[in-house]
């Protein structure tokens, strides 16, 4: 394995992999650290953790647990992955872990880039934007957990560490890898070991990506890794085939427990030519559906890739919570999607396609899957992913709002065959 990354959360670890697996690297991503040595022939390893909003202490803890296991592996260079948004508090957790792992690995001195063009997040004077806005004006500031009050991030990320944070701006990444390689230099004399480094465009972070070459340690968004695969390229390392294949073969069934406005739209669109059972949480609370009556439904479609789906309008989920509580609704909705997989994996199904951040880590856990291969992507930060399970398992994992209106189709087509 050449790089490692641990990543804060399971979607964004998703979106990271599928980053790399883009860039040209055989990508295996890790519910969790790993209990077993990585298969050979994987360039790239990212660990998911869900380490966000947990207590400070707990989060580093874990995430050294995940860095030595990669440097066991072998890794030369350690990516710490966290939300383009610095989903944050003043008590971290991306300080102490950023911290942390440069004591683990002996490194002097690391980037802070939360920066991905793509999804608007851009840095500018170490200001962060969402788009045309300011962090802090951008709706995260009200954020249940982590609310962004401060965009600027060098500022709110020294409330997080024992050490000094520096700022190296936009001038000096556009005046090329020379002169960043420079200006990091002068941060390190400082005795600066985090260093908020500007980017506004794709180019900027490719040219980021030249000058963090040799460092041990990375940190950023998943659009720092963009700049990345390149280096292992340009010194002989990568192998060359990266994408694992869409090897799946079997009948195909589509869970969606999100109730997001694209998921709403994504089921509708599914539903006008495949056959679909609506989860009504009412009948779930009173027993009158179950697991047994939902799988009998699907085996009695007949290969037709059927969908069942709690997804619901914002109304009928405010009445639902009213009724039966947020959280007892929500377990009840994940329990009967574990218990569903499981029951339909088991009878022959081989490719699953998942609605919902909560929903997938269900479903991930309920299949007790520990690694998943990266394949190709289906819409932007959503691939193909390839469990072995009695077989290869094609699964895709996709999170509340990403993906366009035809995404289940699409992913149903690439992750496998009937
Ligand atoms: P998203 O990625 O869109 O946030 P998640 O799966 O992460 O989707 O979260 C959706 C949550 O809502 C899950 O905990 C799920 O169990 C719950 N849920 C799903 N359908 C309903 C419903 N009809 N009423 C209330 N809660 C629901």
């Amino acid at each position: 394995m050449l790089l490692g990354a641990i990543a804060d959360d399971f979607t964004g670890a998703s979106d990271l992999a599928n980053t790399l697996a883009k860039g040209g690297m055989a990508t295996t991503q890790f519910v969790g650290v790993p209990a077993t040595e990585a298969a050979a022939g994987c360039e790239a390893g990212v660990v998911a953790l869900k380490t966000r909003s947990i207590a400070p202490e707990d989060a580093v803890t874990q995430s050294l647990e995940a860095a030595d296991w990669l440097k066991a592996q072998g890794c030369e260079q350690f990516l710490f992955k966290y939300c383009s948004t610095f989903d944050s508090t003043p008590q971290g957790n991306i300080g102490p872990v950023a911290e942390a792992l440069l004591d683990r690995l002996g490194a002097d001195l690391a980037v802070i880039c939360p920066v991905f063009p793509a999804t608007g997040r851009r840095l500018f004077m170490g200001h962060l934007f969402v788009g045309e806005k300011l962090l802090s004006e951008s709706g995260m500031e009200k954020h249940p957990l982590t609310p962004m009050t401060d965009p600027n991030i060098r500022r709110w990320l020294r409330l997080q560490t024992r050490g000094e944070v520096g700022l190296i701006t936009l001038d000096t990444v556009r005046a090329g890898p020379a002169a960043l390689t420079e200006a990091f230099e002068a941060e390190r004399k400082k005795g600066v070991r985090l260093v908020v480094t500007d980017a506004v465009a794709d180019s900027d972070l490719m040219t980021l990506g030249v000058a963090i070459t040799g460092h041990r340690l990375v940190t950023g968004g998943s659009g720092i890794a963009l700049g990345l695969p390149q280096n292992f390229r340009r010194a002989g390392k990568l192998v060359g085939k990266s994408n694992a294949k869409a090897a799946a073969k079997g009948p195909a069934v589509v869970l969606c427990g999100s109730c997001s406005t694209a998921s709403q739209r994504q089921v509708a669109a599914y539903l006008k030519a495949h056959p679909g059972l609506a989860l009504d949480p009412a009948k779930l609370m009173d027993g009158s559906m179950s697991v047994d009556k939902a799988a009998a439904w699907v085996a009695a479609q007949d290969g037709a890739a059927p969908i069942v789906y709690s997804t619901a309008d914002p109304v009928s989920v405010a009445g639902a919570q009213q009724s039966f509580g947020r959280e007892e609704i929500a377990a009840k909705v994940e329990h009967f999607f574990a218990g569903l997989v499981r029951r339909l994996v088991d009878s022959g199904v081989r490719r699953v396609v998942v609605g919902g951040g909560e929903t997938s880590g269900a479903v991930v856990e309920a299949l007790g899957i520990t690694n998943m291969s990266i394949g190709e992507e289906i819409d932007p930060g959503v691939p193909v992913l390839v469990a072995e399970r009695n077989g290869p398992l094609g699964l895709a994992l996709k999170s509340g709002n990403f993906g366009a209106d035809d995404f289940f189709e699409k992913a149903v087509e690439r992750i496998g065959t009937a």
